[in-house]
């Protein structure tokens, strides 16, 4: 049996986890991402966080106000991004892995300056955060 996860990621917030710098859709979702992001992933210890991928509304979905249920108002563009970074990633559905084992698979397989084609169509990416947090990644400062 898997270690049970402390977290469920649909798979394209893996690279949100990592560019988050405190934006987001409301006050409560910012707040609910913090807490998951800086409380816990960048707070000591976080690259052991275990992590289950799923493939629905998440623990950083909980309180968007985009979320309707387990589904999204976004819905198709938000499955488009969920398959490209899943295929990407190499992620699988119910797939368990940690903090630490989720960037070193960024580091493998998402270069500097793929957001472009990778995150096409998120309103976050133009922010230039996601990209500046990646290439730290690749440098080995994070
Ligand atoms: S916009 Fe949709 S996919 Fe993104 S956090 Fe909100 S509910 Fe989840």
């Amino acid at each position: 049996m898997p270690e049970a996860p402390d977290l469920t990621f649909r798979p394209h917030h893996v690279l949100c986890a990592l560019g988050f710098q405190g934006n987001g859709y409301s006050d409560r979702f910012t707040a609910n991402m913090a807490r998951i992001v800086d409380n816990r992933l960048r707070a000591p210890g976080g690259d052991a966080v275990m992590i289950r991928i799923i493939g629905e509304t998440d623990d950083i979905c909980g309180p968007c106000p985009k979320r309707r249920g387990r589904l999204c108002t976004s819905q198709a563009r938000i499955d488009r991004l969920d398959r490209a970074h899943a295929a990407a990633l190499r992620l699988k559905p119910d797939e368990h892995l940690s903090w630490g084992a989720a960037k070193a698979r960024i580091r493998a397989r998402v270069p500097p300056g793929s957001l472009a084609t990778l995150c096409a169509g998120c309103q976050w990416r133009e922010l230039g955060f996601c990209e500046t947090a990646l290439q730290r990644l690749h440098a080995g400062m994070d």
